[in-house]
């Protein structure tokens, strides 16, 4: 009997799986930490712009995102022209595979690159070629070392998801010095609002500068609107031009549109959910290396834990333990990291109730 065939490529794909959210024993309180979503939610002028949205729902939203991306430009300095909205950066990304990427072509992510570069290179028949991090940190010669004839694009979460960690600027110009011109780099700055370095640069200036690289934002994060499906790229006018063409002529929900404008404008809340983030961040990086589990240097809104292989003490043994107690975090198997967990960091609550936790599984009362 003969039905329809997907495209060679999607049958190859690993489904994503998104963090756990189970359910609550009952009497038992649940912190969800394992999908990297602020504990503050978004600011109260978002909500408030949300439920105002809800007076004109038989409306189509304005097909480009105008006020967003003037929004968005007035709050980085950048030119609404040289920006697109999607739902999501997660559209964003696909958006752009669908316009560089085809059969025969390959593009490369990193060992522990997020799982979405290597699902939209290969739903668009291309390969995933995969350079080798150091130290879980992306490493500049590896990816230089991986291009190839074939190679038209570099997939690069700056800092990194699920490692936490970050390229300085200054190895982020040394490679696109170093790839060739007809290869696009895509920077996604998803949590570039929690870096505190002063070498640290979301890539605005390198956008800005040159014609073959862009860098995709979310409102997902430290903004709060996971729910809501928003996120954004800034590019040059000639890759703005060809994804507007393939892009959905009404992509981004009007409620979603008028909720991350109120957000991006809500500086305090951002500047309060930075400064929490930096301080549990530090906490739970020492206390948890007390514990003796080390914790890779984050400067991103989680941190990731390596466990021994001694049975009874492994990574998911530990989420197990956790899990019972109605902390879930999440495990990076699937990101290659079976002797790793990832941690969001959360309420103060949340927080020191997993190192409690944690003294309590290692025996350490
Ligand atoms: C969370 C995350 C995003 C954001 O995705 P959205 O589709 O905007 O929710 C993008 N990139 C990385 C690396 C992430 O971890």
């Amino acid at each position: 009997m003969s039905r329809p065939v997907p495209k060679p490529g999607i049958l190859d794909i690993a489904p994503y799986v998104q963090g756990k959210s189970p359910v609550a024993e009952p009497g038992r309180k649940m912190f969800k930490l394992s999908a990297n979503e602020t504990p503050f939610g978004p600011s109260p002028r978002a909500r408030e712009a949300y439920a105002a949205a809800a007076a004109h729902l038989e409306d189509y939203p304005e097909g480009t995102s105008r006020v967003l991306r003037e929004a968005i430009g007035r709050t980085f300095g950048l030119d609404p022209a040289r920006i697109v909205c999607g739902a999501g950066s997660d559209e964003i990304l696909n958006l752009l595979a669908h316009v560089y990427l085809g059969p025969g072509d390959e593009a490369i992510s990193t060992t522990h690159g997020f799982l979405v570069y290597p699902i939209a290179t290969a739903a668009n028949g291309a390969t995933n070629v995969v350079a080798k991090e150091t130290d879980f940190t992306c490493n500049v010669d590896a990816i230089l070392a991986s291009v190839s004839p074939r190679t038209k694009l570099v997939w690069l979460a700056n800092p990194n998801n699920p490692t936490g960690t970050y390229l300085p600027f200054d190895e982020i110009k040394r490679l696109r010095a170093g790839l060739p011109a007809h290869v696009l780099l895509v920077l996604d700055a998803a949590y570039s609002d929690y870096v505190s370095r002063n070498d640290y640069e979301v890539g605005f200036e390198i956008v800005a500068t040159t014609e073959n690289t862009v860098m995709t934002h979310t409102f997902s994060k430290i903004h709060g609107l996971a729910a809501l499906r928003i996120g954004w790229m800034f590019g040059p006018a000639h890759i703005v031009d060809a994804v507007n063409r393939i892009r959905g002529p009404f992509n981004v929900s009007a409620p979603a549109m008028l909720a991350a404008v109120a957000a991006i404008e809500d500086h305090a809340h951002v500047q309060m959910s930075r400064e929490f983030t930096e301080t549990w961040r530090n906490w739970l990086t020492e206390e948890i290396t007390k514990l003796g589990i080390a914790v890779t240097p984050s400067v991103a809104n989680f941190i990731m834990m390596h466990f021994p292989t001694t049975p009874g003490k492994t990574a998911a043994d530990a989420d197990a333990f956790l899990t019972s107690r109605g902390l879930v975090l999440r495990a990076v198997t699937n990101y290659g990291l079976p002797n790793a967990l990832r941690m969001t960091i959360g309420t103060e609550e949340a927080n020191r109730l997993v190192v409690e936790t944690l003294r309590e599984f290692l025996g350490r009362k």
